[in-house]
């Protein structure tokens, strides 16, 4: 999966995967977001709903 992709592409591939990405439902677990809901939809700010959901992205 990873063959065709550049380090940058495999890098935030790999951070999609394991949702340790800066969505605001990862941050809020550090105390690094004052919120850990997107700001548009006020639901969780997931990998799910990033990729899915969200009309925002
Ligand atoms: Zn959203």
């Amino acid at each position: 999966m990873y063959t065709d992709l550049s380090r940058m592409q495999c890098s935030v591939l790999t951070q999609l995967c394991m949702a340790h990405v800066g969505l605001n439902a990862f941050l809020y677990r550090f105390h690094l977001a004052l919120s850990p809901e997107c700001p548009l939809c006020l639901v969780p700010e997931t990998v799910t709903h990033y990729l899915l959901a969200c009309p925002w992205f």
